[in-house]
């Protein structure tokens, strides 16, 4: 099965329904492990590119691959992004009428469809393994197969159920996918699935191109606001702890003029799924949303992601912050988090019913969370070796690395909290603290007398904020400890007396945070924006487009694309087809749309003279307007030659110009003689060498631009 010829296809179908140009990863190996027939487990973060490891691989074969995905909106998004670009693909699932049902039954039976995606629930209903036992099957996908497997954080049991289809069709290869596996949970899932001699492929979990920021909780209605008023039109979701407050920070956004909505379980059914649509068909900038959004959003152009407090585990923040930037360009996730939040989720875990052996598990995650928002280090670093990935050069894409925290020395500033921390008995919260430091004369110091002490008043100089994260600092290092069996008390530790009596320095670090906040965008260059007006037009004909075929806008073309076309500026169909993301039916389809839009903004543009191609494009407007070469010349104040070789350049880019008026066959047949005898040489001059009878040398390029194109179109 696997050869030259298979390789050679792999990059033309990539090419022709995706427009890609290269493999991403492991994604090649996979799709090679995949046609030797072999089974393979594969685990790539969100974004990452698991659908081609099957979608790829199902266009090489003859027969029909199966994919079990397990929720119908991500199905019916797969299903109509792969029909867009020209794929025969159908669905099965419980939300269809019995007459649509028959219509998939016919024309699977007709061996018309290439991928079939089907709900757990159907592949397991009775009679379905039969019905596939009438067609020729090469390949079952099993999409979030994390599901499967009680480890996982997502645990269906119709997925279990699979296991009967893989052993009755024990000679098709099976492909397991997921985006959230630890290696416990990698082995269930081979183990549940059956899976032969499976191959594991798990590719990093870094997302380099989203940059993650963690600051604390201060002031942080503005800080968000400042950051929205830097993300117009961008999409993005806001993650709150709770539904009241996904509602009431949408509606406080909503006041001060932003087009958001929000989001969370309890609402009505139809309202979730107008505000989703509204938010896939880019009519919502952002929702605030609980954690509910987020499965089945398959959106790729989310530009960034604000956790508006701190969530209770590494794996949930990391699933969410990976729903930014699907399409690969940069998005940015931005982390709030404050003792309030870490000791509101403690509580959670304390009040739960949960027994005390897996309690003592989502204890031990939150303080890893804790210890990721709080750290002064790469952050993806903290969060590749929660995920087991161990490495520590500096990621270049977080808040730390690019704007690393000073620290200084700061012993005496950690004396003074350590010192109040013992003259207020151990008695006190953070917040008290801090008063205390900072001689506060409010009702609870004074009634406990705290106003008496020595240290009362000792960290005027340093502000309420300062200390906070100073204090955390300490804590982090282990110079103080949170009592969480007594109110969450502040207490001493076996170090806190190194510092106070044995001259222990001390390290703390100024948060660099508020340069970030107050960073002024830097000042686009003119360039970058006509670029952006372009992709401005392009969304707007993309919108249009959406509604019309009424899909998610993204599915029709993911914003990189834009972005490409922007960047290179195609102007005829064959630079348009070099564009990456652009394949062979989206060009057949949308490529004269998209021509003309670039044509368009281009001839507009008084001001970019200098834009590649366009003064072919200007001679090809005349040339369609019916004017002759010498008129075209006269009218650009250019040589008739030049605007031959403009025809020749237009001719070799695919362009509908008509040579043959320009020159004859015979003047053809002598070009390539001589073209031959120069040794294929392209100089005009070197062929003309050879002519036998001289001849024009606007004829010789004219000629030499048919015979190129002939040689092309024989290999
Ligand atoms: P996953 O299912 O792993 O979350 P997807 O399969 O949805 O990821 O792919 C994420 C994005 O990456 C999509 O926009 C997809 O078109 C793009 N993509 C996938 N493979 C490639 C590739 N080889 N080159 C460029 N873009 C790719
Ligand atoms: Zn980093």
């Amino acid at each position: 099965m696997y050869d030259q010829m298979t390789e050679q296809r792999k990059y033309s179908i990539l090419k022709e329904i995706w427009g890609f140009t290269a493999f991403r990863s492991s994604q090649s190996e996979i799709i090679d492990r995949v046609l030797l027939g072999k089974d393979c487990l594969v685990i790539m973060p969100t974004g990452g590119g698991k659908s081609l490891c099957f979608q790829l691989p199902a266009l090489l074969f003859d027969g029909l691959t199966v994919v079990i995905s397990p929720l119908i909106a991500l199905m019916n998004d797969q299903v109509t992004a792969l029909k867009l670009s020209g794929v025969k693909v159908a669905a099965f699932h419980s939300n269809m009428t019995r007459n649509e049902q028959q219509d998939v039954e016919r024309q699977l039976l007709q061996g018309e469809i290439k991928l079939l995606y089907v709900s757990p629930e159907r592949a397991n209903s009775a009679g379905f393994p039969d019905f596939l036992d009438k067609l020729k099957i090469n390949l079952f996908a099993i999409d979030e197969a994390h599901c499967v497997s009680i480890w996982g954080n997502d645990f269906r049991p119709d997925y279990v159920l699979l296991n009967v289809l893989r052993d009755r069709f024990s000679h098709v290869p099976f492909i397991a996918l997921t985006a959230t596996a630890d290696a416990a949970t990698q082995q269930d899932i081979c183990k549940q699935l059956h899976l032969t001699e499976p191959e594991i492929f798990v590719s990093s979990f870094e997302r380099k191109n989203i940059f993650t920021e963690s600051r604390p909780s201060e002031q942080k209605y503005k800080q968000v606001v400042e950051f929205l008023f830097k993300v117009p039109n961008q999409s993005g979701i806001i993650y709150c702890l709770s539904r009241k407050e996904t509602e009431k920070l949408s509606l406080k956004l909503r006041q001060a003029g932003f087009n958001c909505d929000f989001y969370h379980a309890g609402m009505e059914p139809e309202e979730r799924k107008r505000v989703q649509k509204d938010f896939q068909d880019d009519k919502i900038q952002f929702i605030c949303a609980t954690i509910a959004f987020g499965m089945g959003i398959d959106k790729s152009n989310i530009r960034w992601i604000i956790h508006y407090a701190m969530p209770k585990n590494l794996e949930g923040y990391y699933q969410e912050i990976g729903r930014a930037g699907r399409d690969g360009t940069p998005a940015k996730a931005l982390l709030f988090y404050s003792w309030g939040d870490y000791i509101m989720l403690k509580k959670f875990i304390d009040d739960s019913q949960a027994k005390e052996d897996f309690k003592t598990v989502q204890y031990a995650k939150l303080e890893r969370m804790w210890e990721f928002a709080s750290a002064n280090e790469c952050r993806t670093n903290v969060v590749l070796s929660y995920f087991g990935e161990f490495r520590n050069e500096p990621c270049q894409h977080c808040d730390n690395c690019i704007h690393p925290p000073k620290s200084k020395e700061a012993t005496t500033t950690a004396q003074k909290a350590l010192s109040a921390v013992v003259r207020c008995k151990e008695n006190v919260g953070l917040n008290l603290l801090i008063d205390v430091l900072r001689g506060s004369y409010r009702a609870e110091v004074r009634e406990a007398g705290l106003d008496q002490i020595k240290t009362f008043g000792v960290g005027k100089d340093i502000s309420f904020i300062n200390w906070k994260i100073y204090i955390t600092q300490l804590i982090n290092q282990g110079f103080l400890r949170i009592d969480y069996t007594d109110g969450f008390k502040l207490k001493t530790t076996p170090l806190t007396h190194s510092v106070l009596f044995d001259g222990k320095k001390v390290q703390l670090v100024d948060l660099t945070y508020t340069d970030l906040v107050t960073e002024a965008p830097k000042p686009k260059q003119k360039k970058m924006m006509l670029e952006d007006e372009l992709i401005s037009k392009l969304k707007e004909w993309r919108s249009e487009q959406a509604r019309q075929k009424q899909v998610p806008a993204y599915v029709i073309f993911a914003d990189k694309v834009f972005e490409n076309i922007a960047a290179s500026k195609p102007l005829t169909r064959a630079d348009l087809l070099m564009v990456e993301g652009i394949g062979k039916v989206k060009m057949e389809q949308y490529g004269a749309d998209i021509i003309a839009i670039v044509q368009g903004f281009i001839s507009n543009q008084e001001l970019v003279k200098n834009v590649q191609g366009k003064t072919y494009l200007d001679t090809f407007q005349l040339y369609r307007q019916g004017l002759s070469p010498a008129e075209i010349a006269q009218k650009r104040e250019l040589s008739e030659t030049t605007i031959y070789s403009h025809f020749a350049y237009l001719y070799t880019k695919d362009e509908p110009i008509d040579l043959m008026q320009f020159i004859t066959e015979d003047d053809i047949t002598k070009v390539r003689t001589a073209w031959l005898l120069a040794d294929k040489e392209m100089s005009l001059s070197a062929i003309a060498e050879h002519l036998i009878s001289p001849m024009e040398f606007y004829k010789i390029r004219l000629s030499l631009a048919v015979i190129i194109k002939r040689e092309k179109m024989e290999r």
